[in-house]
């Protein structure tokens, strides 16, 4: 619907232009009454149109897309623009290659991965297993929001086994609100507003567990995550399998690897989580869902209401 509305508004501007350049009995008054209709008209159906912008960060190549990456996808499919942004390089991430090498492969990776999910993808060149919530990686985390001029920012929450998970989710949250303040990191353009912030799911019971407050069924598009999930060939089948102690499960015929990755990656739909889908979509379509992502609203950002919230999600809408 949406592409249909922008393709009517471009169609629009191409009349307008016809008629003013093409049109060979040119009437001034009843040309120029025709034309304001019609530019009416475009604007109208532009402002309906205005593409959402979300901004997910991870700490490292493979966190947003693990946590985010089917929300990105129904969101792209809408015509909405989605950015990935992993604030460290990954460089740490593997058991027998390290620095640049491995850098440059994980960079490599997330950029076919994010061809794959549809959204952009951009790698920091901070070293992974050393993020420390300093200003200097605030400020490049704020300019990043503000760049993208971002309606809704995605971020770990800062409970979390990995130092660099928790500090990336700390970072996030120090930038909520500084978004828009013109004399933080002056050189790039404050927002005009601050964006939605919201967390990644996680199962980290202490000090607060989860709170599933959005969540999105992303059954339809679960393959086509596992697909792009597969382009982090150096995680999700060398360096997570053999962390994991779990090396020898990996099909060795490649073939059959995105199917053991469908099932290696899938996420337990825990019972909040299910009750959050049945307020979403309605008990009888909660009921079905395979596969979801769910994500709880950070205090520190725009406070969204319910009708917020199903603006911002707008995959939401065809739920009752
Ligand atoms: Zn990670």
């Amino acid at each position: 619907m949406r592409l249909f509305k922008t393709r009517l508004a471009q169609s629009l501007v191409i009349a307008i232009r016809n008629l003013y350049f093409h049109t060979p009995s040119f009437k001034p008054m009843k040309n120029f009454i025709l034309c304001f209709i019609l530019l009416l008209l475009a604007n109208f159906s532009m402002a309906q149109n205005t593409p959402l912008r979300i901004i997910m960060i991870g700490a490292h190549p493979d966190d947003c897309d693990q946590d985010g990456g089917g929300t990105a996808i129904l969101f792209s499919k809408m015509g909405h623009a989605v950015k990935f942004v992993s604030v460290t390089n990954g460089d740490a991430g593997h058991q027998s290659i390290g620095g640049g090498m491995l850098a440059k492969r994980r960079m490599l990776e997330a950029k076919e991965a994010g061809k794959r999910f549809g959204v952009e993808y951009e790698v920091l060149d901070n070293h992974d297993g050393e993020l420390l919530p300093s200003l200097e990686v605030r400020l490049q985390v704020i300019r990043k929001i503000r760049e993208w001029n971002a309606d809704i920012v995605i971020a770990p929450r800062p409970n979390d086994y990995h130092p660099d998970h928790r500090y990336t989710g700390v970072l996030v949250q120090d930038a909520a609100y500084m978004v828009a303040v013109p004399n933080v990191a002056a050189d790039t353009p404050p927002l005009k507003k601050n964006p939605v912030f919201l967390y990644f799911q996680d199962f980290f019971q202490r000090p607060n567990p989860f709170r599933p407050d959005v969540v999105i069924d992303i059954s339809s598009v679960y393959q086509q995550k596992i697909h792009a999930l597969d382009a982090h060939e150096s995680q999700v089948y060398e360096w997570l399998p053999w962390i994991g102690g779990y090396l020898d499960q990996v099909p060795k015929d490649v073939a059959q690897r995105e199917s053991w990755l469908a099932t290696n990656r899938a996420v337990k739909i825990i019972p909040e989580v299910r009750t959050s889908l049945e307020k979403w979509y309605g008990r009888d379509a909660a009921s079905k869902v395979m596969h979801a992502e769910a994500f709880e609203i950070c205090e520190y950002g725009s406070r969204p209401t319910e009708e917020d919230l199903k603006r911002l999600f707008p995959m939401l809408k065809k739920a009752p």
